[in-house]
């Protein structure tokens, strides 16, 4: 395989470089000496893309590269690539599923415990010498004991979310397009309705056109000013302006949020908030499950190149076709 050449449009971690490197001839786009002209002189006999969601790829991306078979994609979320476009071209997608369901559940129920019982606040309280200072730490207004949570996106994640959350005896609800079969959760067609019947609201819902912006000023407004709102699947679901709105004019309580409409920029009136829980998309991130993701991703490009076909395709780019 080593004649087939393959084209990462950013560099991606080292397993993943390293192993492509070895198995095909792999170009670092962000290293070659003069884009326009690898462009132009090998852009023709690339035949697969490794990309990480940092570029968008597109017919405007793939016009310099005709001849491109599979695009394997790091991550589960595949919204930087225009998926339409790709599945008319017969271009095979492949993701990077279940690798990481368990990593990113854990996370969400970290930041859902953080933000509900204000842990960074009162460790800052206690850096800042003011248990010494001014006594204990303020008791927080909300509490899991009670309360109900909705889940946006009950798939692989949002059903690992919800397992973790039975633990801690809450009662679960959720949206989705259809409703899923054989979960004891309540199914909520419209996600207003979903959001005035919880106390906490998490998103773990993909990013992409369909979801785009529909967590607004109307699902603020319904999860009320008690309400909490996590989000741990895609920053573009969130209407982010009246998110922020919503937490200035009190509209909503508070939020824990691992994923942001434009990162790595986050609104600098977020970060001015004592009272939210910012995190850096560190969903997946320990070295366990970035290496699972990356090796799915070079067995999806091994597996094509050697006739077996893609691991994990996306449902748009089915496979065998
Ligand atoms: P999944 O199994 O495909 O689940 C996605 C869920 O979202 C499904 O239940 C789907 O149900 C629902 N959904 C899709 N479109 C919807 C829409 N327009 N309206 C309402 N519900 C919709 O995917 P997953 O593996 O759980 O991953 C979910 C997302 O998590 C990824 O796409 C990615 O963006 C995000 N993620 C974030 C991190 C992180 O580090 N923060 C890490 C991994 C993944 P229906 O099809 O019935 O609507």
């Amino acid at each position: 395989m080593k004649s087939i050449e393959i084209l990462a449009p950013a560099t991606m971690m080292p397993l993943v470089m390293e192993r492509l490197g070895e198995a095909f001839t792999l170009h670092d786009l962000r290293t070659v000496a003069d884009a326009d002209a690898f462009r132009r002189e090998r852009g023709k006999a690339i035949r697969g893309l490794a990309v990480g969601g940092h570029v968008r790829i597109d017919e405007a991306f793939l016009k310099d590269y005709p001849n491109v078979e599979i695009i394997s994609n790091f991550g589960v979320g595949y919204d930087s690539v225009d998926v339409k476009f790709v599945a008319s071209k017969n271009i095979v997608v492949t993701n990077t599923p279940d690798v990481l369901t368990e990593e990113v559940a854990d996370t969400c129920l970290g930041l859902l415990l953080m933000t509900v019982r204000e842990l960074p606040q009162s460790e800052r309280w206690l850096r800042a010498g003011n248990w010494v200072n001014k006594g204990p730490y303020p008791l927080t207004h909300t509490t899991l004991r009670g309360a109900t949570v909705g889940i946006i996106g009950l798939g692989r994640i949002g059903k690992a979310i919800a397992r973790r959350l039975d633990a801690f005896d809450v009662k679960i609800a959720y949206h989705n397009r259809r409703p899923v079969e054989g979960v004891p959760y309540a199914y909520h067609a419209s996600l207003k309705e979903l959001a005035a019947a919880v106390d906490i609201l998490i998103s773990v819902a993909p990013g992409g056109p369909e979801t785009h912006h529909m967590i607004d000023a109307g699902v603020f407004e319904a999860l009320g000013p008690k309400g909490i709102f996590i989000n741990i699947g895609r920053g573009s679901a969130v209407d982010e302006p009246a998110m922020v709105e919503a937490l200035k004019t009190r509209k909503i309580h508070s939020v824990g949020l691992d994923v942001f409409e434009f990162e790595p920029k986050v609104p600098a009136e977020l970060i001015a908030m004592e009272h939210v829980v910012l995190l850096p998309h560190v969903g997946s991130g320990t070295h366990h499950t970035r290496n699972l993701m990356g090796q799915l991703l070079v067995d999806n490009m091994t597996g094509w190149f050697s006739g077996k076909g893609p691991k994990t395709p996306v449902s748009e780019t089915p496979w065998p076709r």
